[in-house]
């Protein structure tokens, strides 16, 4: 079987193109430029003529896709910008939702082999921040990131730009295949992932070029120059890129998935923690903040979910499995500095 990745030179979807091809499965990425696909290639040079890649130079293009779709069995759309340095929302928004419209258009006129299409979606199209503790499930949606950018328009901060870009991104999929529902013969899976950290197997230039997430990991475990305060306050919710992976992967060949929202959320933690997890594997990194206690964490966002467990049977990597994985490989490409 074939599977469509697209945006395939990015973080996330390298882990994807590593799973597919491990798993058997033959993969057609997308990428900008072909440029992009040098080092790409050379990653998976072993597999041959098992990775082809297409360049798809605008993804908001009607018709974009209608080649790259044909004679696939099923669809990873993993492509779209994760950045806060937009300086209009409509440099988020419009590809992640005219990128989205685009792929699932070429699918239903060209898609004729396709069974599934995964949507990289995120955390970001289900929480909401808001003053008082939540605990989110995949029944909910953030509504707060698309009404603020409605509102506030180029003043909408940049975080919530790039909230608002995924949930209409995802909403889009979601409403697309509700129309279509009696022409298609395909079904749809969303991925949520909350923040992703894991060893970057992307082309990575210089410490510059790091994909976001693993940028800022970089920068508060390692750099040795995060705030002690920040340390101990700022975090989020987080899962390992290969478990991230393993669940688009997964959720292709498990039929019941169809149709669901699947978050895969490891937990929460503070930077701290991800400082204490690194420092057990490699001591000498900066202590950060000392007077920190895991056990009085308040953390303002929390899941409850179990289908990336039940559904996919799928477990996750604990931090300090992560924390050695990213180290070494920073190590391994010289990153570490
Ligand atoms: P990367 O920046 O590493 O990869 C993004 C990919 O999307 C690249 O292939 C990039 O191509 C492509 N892309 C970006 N902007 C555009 C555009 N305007 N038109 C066409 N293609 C574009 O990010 P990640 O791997 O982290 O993100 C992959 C997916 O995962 C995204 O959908 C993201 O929203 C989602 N996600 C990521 C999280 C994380 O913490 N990393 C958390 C939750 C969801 P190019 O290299 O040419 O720019």
């Amino acid at each position: 079987a074939k599977v469509l990745v697209t945006g395939a030179n990015g973080f996330v979807a390298v882990w994807v193109v590593k799973k597919l091809l491990e798993d058997g499965f033959a993969v057609r990425g997308t990428i900008r430029s072909e440029d992009k696909g040098v080092y790409l290639k050379e990653t998976f040079a072993s597999y041959g003529d098992k990775l082809e890649l297409v360049v798809v130079k605008d993804i908001t293009q009607d018709g974009a896709f209608d080649e790259a779709v044909k004679g696939v069995d099923a669809i990873q759309h993993t492509a779209s910008p994760f950045h806060l340095n937009g300086t209009h929302p409509d440099d988020l928004i419009v590809p992640a939702v005219e990128g989205t419209r685009t792929i699932l258009r070429s699918t239903l006129r060209h898609g004729t082999d396709v069974k599934r299409f995964i949507i990289t979606s995120s955390c970001s199209a289900i929480e909401e921040l808001l003053p008082d503790p939540q605990v989110y499930t995949e029944d909910d949606w953030n509504t707060q990131s698309v009404k603020e950018v409605e509102e506030k328009g180029v003043n909408a901060s940049a975080s919530h730009v790039y909230r608002a870009s995924k949930t209409l991104a995802e909403r889009e999929a979601w409403k697309f295949v509700e129309e279509h529902k009696n022409e298609i013969k395909w079904d749809l899976v969303a991925i949520n992932p909350p923040y992703i950290f894991g060893p970057p197997l992307q082309e990575v230039a210089s410490l510059d070029s790091l994909n976001m997430s693993m940028a800022a990991w970089y920068r508060y475990v390692v750099s040795g120059t995060a705030d002690g305060e920040a340390l101990a306050t700022a975090g989020n919710n987080w899962v390992d890129v290969r478990d991230c992976a393993a669940g688009h992967v997964h959720c292709m060949t498990v039929q019941q998935a169809g149709g669901h929202r699947i978050l895969s959320v490891a937990g929460a933690y503070k930077w701290q923690d991800w400082v204490n997890a690194a420092r057990k594997i490699y001591p000498n990194l900066s202590v950060g903040n000392t007077t920190y206690d895991a056990s009085q964490a308040l953390h303002p966002i929390r899941y409850n979910t179990s289908k990336f467990e039940t559904l996919l049977g799928l477990k996750y990597h604990t931090m300090e499995e992560t924390s050695k994985a990213i180290l070494e490989s920073f190590e391994e490409r010289g990153l570490w500095k």
